[in-house]
């Protein structure tokens, strides 16, 4: 019989439903743990700092998942695609279960918010489901299910403890930083405001406070993280009364961030247009460590479909903030998200996103097609009525036009000396190294003495194709 009660992990007074199974013995020599991770970079950096809180709990971090006695899923539920993918790994996990009846089998995240108990009568073998706000309670439930030998599903959202989420694995050149999570904006394609809640900012001292902390071993390059990170801190100044339009909590934080001694570059991801105000556009261009690439969603070029989607801004609009940032900015570089085949979306409609991507001169785009996702406005009252055929038609044109774009924005590179922040040895071939230019290029370079990931180095580019620039480190040159 299934029952309920409080949840006994530090700082949690979250209900937690409990659901007995069969039982089976080893669960108290649980040790090692590995983390799936799905979707967003939210979700690497809710898995990395998951995996920190599994440490500190005594814990350690597996190999490889065939290995782990603790496997978890963090999982994203944004398109129908990531869905379908998570339930088939799942499902093949249950062979696992029979060979190793003591692993403890886990889904977080957006799959987990989504779905909640569902989950466990999909997945027999399923032990736990944690939702987006109560990953800080994963490893209080995993031990209590060691103890007790039954299933857990927490999924109560606003009890998210973000501090006790703020760990990151030392020694990375690149550390991702949340800085808020939620979004209030209800694009009327997305399941985020669902999955995750309203949008709740941490403080700027606590952010800065573990940037601080990171730069203090050694992290160069501080990547800030916020689902509509534009609108940090405007929630909560609009609760206390001290919102203006004229101002921007985020270019306030990028300020703060900026003035932190050993870092070295500062991205972000995801603004929004409808919050790039100018005490943001000034502060972007305005401060030397924030990188000149920007990743801004665009989503359509035609605005009967920006306003089907709920965005809040026009395509004339998004273009002239471009504009704006190439007219100020010498070198800048843009990306993009872009859905094709919204519902309705007509041929014409087509050809003015392709326009917009055109004018704007995105090199990189993450390109999708359109496809329902229960529980958002437009899956409820729009028909999903273009075609498969015509959607990957589309979004073929799209990625076509990218590459030209690519190539010939890449081929400028050539004979130029870009400043490289060096990652570490490039995966295809261990005697290069493999960095980023400030515009977020890959640069490949053969690796020399004394050169460590970390170093910012000057590249002379010799060679390009539509993905990368190669070169050698400019004394050599
Ligand atoms: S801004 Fe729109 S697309 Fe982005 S997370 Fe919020 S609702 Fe989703």
């Amino acid at each position: 019989m299934n029952s309920a009660r409080a949840c006994t992990a530090a700082g949690c007074s979250h209900i937690l439903l409990f659901i007995p199974r069969r039982k089976v013995s080893g669960h108290g020599m649980l040790k090692t743990f590995h983390i799936r991770t799905y979707g967003c970079q939210m979700n690497e950096r809710d898995s990395e700092a998951l995996g920190c809180l599994l440490e500190e709990h005594g814990y350690t971090l597996a190999p490889g998942e065939e290995t782990a006695d603790i496997l978890i899923f963090n999982t994203c539920s944004v398109r129908d695609q990531a869905e379908r993918k998570v339930f088939g790994k799942v499902g093949l996990t249950k062979r696992l279960r029979r060979q190793r009846p003591e692993v403890i089998i886990g889904v977080i995240g957006c799959m987990a918010q989504e779905h909640g108990a569902a989950l466990l009568e999909r997945f027999a073998h399923l032990d736990f489901v944690v939702g987006t706000d109560q990953l800080h309670t994963v490893p209080g439930i995993v031990a209590e299910i060691a103890r007790e030998r039954s299933r857990r599903v927490a999924t109560e959202t606003g009890a998210d403890d973000t501090e006790a989420l703020s760990g990151h694995r030392p020694g990375a050149v690149s550390a991702f930083v949340s800085v808020m999570r939620g979004c209030n904006q209800f694009c009327s394609y997305c399941v985020v405001p669902q999955v995750r809640g309203r949008e709740r900012s941490r403080l700027p001292e606590d952010v800065v406070r573990e940037v601080r902390q990171l730069a203090g071993q050694g992290t160069k390059e501080i990547f800030l993280l916020g689902q509509n990170i534009t609108a940090y801190g405007i929630a909560e100044a609009r609760r206390d009364g001290t919102y203006s339009p004229d101002a921007s909590p985020f270019a306030d934080l990028l300020r703060a961030v900026n003035d932190v001694p050993g870092v070295e570059r500062i991205r972000f991801t995801s603004p929004h247009p409808k919050f790039m105000n100018q005490a943001f556009l000034d502060a972007v261009c305005e401060l030397p460590k924030v990188c000149k690439a920007f990743h801004i969603p665009l989503q359509s070029g035609a605005d009967r479909i920006l306003e089907l989607m709920h965005r809040g801004t026009t395509a004339k609009e998004y273009l002239a903030r471009i504009r704006h940032l190439r007219e100020r900015l010498p070198e800048v570089g843009f990306s993009t998200d872009i859905i094709v085949g919204f519902p309705t979306e007509t041929d014409v409609e087509f050809a003015a996103t392709r326009q917009a991507m055109n004018e704007a001169g995105f090199d990189m785009a993450y390109i999708f097609k359109y496809s329902p996702r229960p529980g958002t406005k437009a899956a409820e009252k729009l028909p999903d009525d273009v075609p498969q055929s015509v959607k990957e038609e589309r979004n073929q044109i799209l990625l076509a036009d990218l590459v030209a774009r690519a190539e010939s924005a890449n081929t400028r590179y050539q004979g130029r000396t870009v400043r490289v922040l060096v990652e570490g040895e490039s995966k295809r071939n261990s005697t290069r190294w493999t960095g980023r230019s400030d515009t977020n290029k890959v640069c490949i370079f053969p690796r020399t003495d004394g050169m460590q990931p970390g170093d910012l180095v000057d590249v002379v580019i010799t060679r390009t194709t539509a993905n990368s620039l190669f070169g050698c480190v400019a004394e050599e040159a």
